[in-house]
């Protein structure tokens, strides 16, 4: 297939823009022409709902959809996550239905993988699903579920066949949150907010229909899910796009589509945008810091470290170019680059970052960034987690000791526990 040019997709979607963005309809009809049209996720197959152009393609049409004033795909996990894990691992008539309800906002996603005795060892996971006809019976529980409270459909991992090794016993689910037994709980956060959640499944089911990938091929798909993430977060990543949360609970679909326009994401994860280095040296000049030496030193510091961020994300988006290990090199910047922004930030407004909402100048968003801070380098796989991947995987070190991989998770010290 011989791909279109950059000016060419510019002018294509200008004119579809010209035809169909009317800030006077609904969120959800406006997400339904931008689903069904294929601009709301451009690289994907043109069985999925996409183009099938590369990154770079893509890009174009986020700048032409930017550059109209209309608002982009839904925000959240759904879009993010299980979108591109459907497209590569979903059947057809998944493609039909999940998938499509994602890019038209009409369902919102929450990712059901962590729980209290599985994080950065995720194969690990309890949580067990029990046939049942054609009906699965789900038990267990799931922690720091991010935005389960504003979702109807979960990611769900769960264990299917406890006799498998830990990485083969694992399916994945599309997994009815609204259901009678699951309970979600909000956690509340050193922010101030419930950003994420406990979520308690007791008795809940899903339908063989819903498993995404295969029974038993679950950690797979996870895979695709955790690159996703970590490609999708890391510095240069698009982050959750849009400027509507999805789905019926939030409450945004049938508002006016033009009154979204710029609004703050519900649920999003936060992170440093308006603290870019641009923002922080606007701060420095309004503090009258601007030329302070130390200060300057890691404002420079700070723009070269997001100018890479930006050209390896970049990078490593282009398929022809990928080396190994980009997603986790990417995730592991935006830490980099979150940690030296919270330090600049603070550097720069003293003693006012010590009270949320003190400093007028900022508006309080260095405070903000700094309670926000740690997340990043958890979420996706630690810090740690993304070393030991680079160091296992691409370079070839020797893996961590553990227990043989074949021996059945029931085997394992934690299989037996229950
Ligand atoms: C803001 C935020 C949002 C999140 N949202 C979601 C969500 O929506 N859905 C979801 O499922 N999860 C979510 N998570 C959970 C996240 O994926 C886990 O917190 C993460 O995978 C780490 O797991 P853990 O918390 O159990 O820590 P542990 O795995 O217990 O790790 C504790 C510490 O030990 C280190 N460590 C562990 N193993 C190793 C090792 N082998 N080598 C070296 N160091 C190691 C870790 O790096 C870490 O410092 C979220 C987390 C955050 C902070």
């Amino acid at each position: 297939m011989s791909l279109p040019s950059a000016e060419e997709v510019r002018a294509e979607v200008k004119a579809w823009l010209v035809d169909n963005w009317d800030p006077d309809v609904t969120v959800a009809e406006w997400w339904d022409r931008l689903g069904r049209s294929g601009y709301a996720a451009p690289t994907f197959p043109e069985d999925s709902w996409g183009k099938g152009w590369p990154r770079d393609l893509a890009m174009v049409v986020n700048e032409a959809l930017d550059e109209h004033g209309a608002i982009g795909p839904p925000a959240g996990l759904g879009y993010l996550l299980a979108a591109p894990t459907i497209a590569a691992h979903g059947t057809d008539e998944q493609k039909q239905t999940l998938l499509l309800r994602i890019l038209t906002g009409q369902d919102a996603w929450c990712q059901l993988f962590s729980e209290p005795g599985a994080g950065s060892d995720l194969a690990s996971l309890q949580t067990k699903a029990v046939k049942d006809g054609d009906e699965w019976v789900i038990t267990g529980q799931k922690v720091w579920t991010s935005t389960a409270q504003l979702t109807n459909l979960g990611m769900l991992i769960a264990r299917t066949d406890p006799d498998l090794p830990k990485h083969k016993g694992i399916t994945y689910f599309a997994f009815d949150m609204t259901q009678p037994g699951v309970e979600i709980r909000p956690l509340k956060e050193m922010t101030g907010r419930a950003l994420f959640n406990e979520v308690f499944i007791d008795g809940a089911r899903v339908r063989d229909d819903d498993i995404i990938g295969g029974l038993n091929s679950g950690w797979a798909v996870t895979n695709t899910t955790l690159m996703a993430e970590r490609a999708g977060l890391g510095s240069g990543g698009s982050g959750a796009a849009g400027n509507a949360f999805p789905g019926p609970i939030a409450g945004q679909l049938d508002a006016r589509v033009g009154d979204q326009v710029g609004q703050v994401r519900t649920g999003g994860t936060g992170g440093g945008g308006r603290m870019a280095a641009e923002g922080l040296i606007e701060l420095a000049r309004q503090r009258g810091l601007n030329t302070d030496p130390v200060i300057r030193q890691d404002l420079a510091q700070l723009y070269i470290l997001t100018r890479i961020g930006k050209y390896a994300g970049l990078r490593a988006k282009s398929k022809s170019q990928r080396t190994g290990g980009e997603p986790n090199i990417a995730k592991l910047m935006m830490s980099d680059i979150l940690r030296l922004q919270r330090h600049v930030g603070n550097a720069i407004i003293g003693a006012d970052g010590m009270v949320m909402g003190r400093d007028t100048a900022s508006g309080g968003i260095v405070q903000e960034l700094t309670l926000f801070s740690p997340g990043p380098s958890i979420y996706g796989g630690t810090d740690q987690v993304q070393r030991n991947i680079l160091g296992e995987r691409v370079l070839g070190l020797p893996k961590e000791p553990g227990p043989p991989k074949e021996t059945p998770f029931r085997e394992l010290a934690v299989g037996t526990q229950r």
